[in-house]
């Protein structure tokens, strides 16, 4: 089977490993933490960044930064992973969904104003597979409505908007190191602070609401608890990872890049052909080839594609549910006047194919290959949508 993932060992990391387990020190904000939050800091010019357990953990320290609070409003897409609105309804938000552009599945810059209100208290654009959002857009909106804007940018490392490196753009960004993104640690998240008013108090965030981060740079003589927080912060052992991913960061780019460049150049006449979308890079936005996405014409389309793909032992996979149809959000009976035509199409007709370091030319060309010789059926009608149904389980 060729899977959707691998994840890529560069080979340093158990040595990288090995070797914070025996300096002495596992626990958290030591060397190899301090290492990875000073790249990051020098590469994409963030003011502060703080090494994370997940991304959804960096999530909820922007929530605790921004200070949410009951009846606040935040706006996010509804195609995204649950963290991005999780992280802001445990701090008792109300999510305000945005539906995605019609050309990709990021937000839909446009409807962003007309869902602001009074109580709305951040924006939170995701760069879904790596591709911005109109950054211009969003933070002239947070400025003239006086909005914080926290990037998810988990999928979003290595890419950018008119140049500029994304999660440096947004007051507050939140990357992720899972082991399903391009540079990993297992579990893994960064929170970048670029805005001066968030600096201090994130690190008391991090470190359990005390000052204790401080005490150990020798600034304070004991520390004590001052604020809210929760232990954000990492050990040791998976920074070390991490930075045996870091140092490969280009290497890793080129392979994916390149993966990324076939899959788009070999497919075009076949998805023209077909009424298939393959994505769009808008002209603001530099990829970093995070995933290869197609879209369907259907979800019945889409679900023989990834049945038939199965048959040929490859794995291809659907993405997102939408969450303003979750069953979360619906449970707390918010009145939504509002349709998310084209979150739902996503949901239904987008399918990932595998994308990974070690996906070999020859495995690609089989991907390739495969997905030319499925018999695509007619969508155009029910009763036809049915029949292929009936005749698929006979
Ligand atoms: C992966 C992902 C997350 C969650 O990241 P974790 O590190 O697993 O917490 C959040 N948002 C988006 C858009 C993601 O792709």
């Amino acid at each position: 089977m060729i899977p959707f993932n691998k994840p890529y060992l560069t080979g340093k990391e158990m040595h990288y490993m090995y070797q914070a387990v025996y300096s002495g020190k596992i626990s958290g904000n030591g060397v190899y933490t301090q290492k990875c939050q000073k790249y990051f800091q020098n590469r994409y010019g963030i003011k502060k960044a703080l090494l994370t357990t997940s991304c959804t953990d960096a999530l909820e320290m922007c929530a605790l930064l921004i200070d949410i609070k009951p009846g606040d409003e935040v706006i996010v897409p509804s195609y995204t992973f649950v963290s991005t609105a999780l992280a802001f309804a445990r701090q008792g938000a109300k999510i305000v969904f945005a539906d995605s552009r019609e050309d990709h599945p990021g937000m839909d810059e446009k409807t962003l104003e007309e869902l602001i209100t009074p109580r709305t208290k951040a924006i939170v654009p995701v760069h879904y597979a790596g591709i911005a959002c109109d950054m211009d857009k969003v933070m002239a909106l947070a400025k003239r409505y006086n909005l914080i804007v926290v990037e998810d940018a988990a999928q979003a490392i290595e890419a950018n908007y008119k140049g500029r490196p994304l999660g440096s753009i947004g007051h507050l960004a939140a990357f992720s190191f899972h082991e399903t993104k391009n540079v990993i640690s297992g579990e893994g998240g960064l929170l970048a602070i670029n805005d001066d008013r968030f600096i201090d108090r994130s690190e008391i965030i991090w470190e359990k609401g005390t000052n204790r981060a401080e005490f150990f740079r020798g600034e304070v003589n004991k520390y004590e608890w001052i604020d809210t927080g929760s232990s954000f912060l990492p050990s040791e052992i998976t920074a070390a990872f991490l930075w045996a991913q870091l140092e490969n960061l280009e290497d890793i780019q080129a392979k994916r890049k390149a993966i990324w460049n076939t899959y788009h150049s070999k497919l075009q006449s076949w998805a023209n052909h077909n009424d298939i979308k393959q994505p769009q890079i808008p002209s603001y936005a530099g990829n970093n080839a995070h995933m290869y996405y197609l879209c369907f014409e259907s979800l019945l389309q889409r679900q023989r594609v990834i049945e038939q793909l199965k048959d040929l032992d490859i794995q291809a996979v659907s993405h997102y549910l939408s969450l303003h149809d979750s069953k979360y959000y619906r449970s707390k009976n918010y009145e939504i006047d509002r349709t998310f035509p084209m979150s739902d199409r996503y949901t239904d007709c987008l399918l990932r194919l595998p994308l990974y370091y070690e996906l070999s030319k020859e495995d690609q060309q089989r991907i390739i290959e495969a997905l030319k010789s499925i018999r695509l059926q007619p969508v155009s009608s029910n009763g036809m949508d049915k029949k292929v149904t009936a005749d698929s389980n006979a």
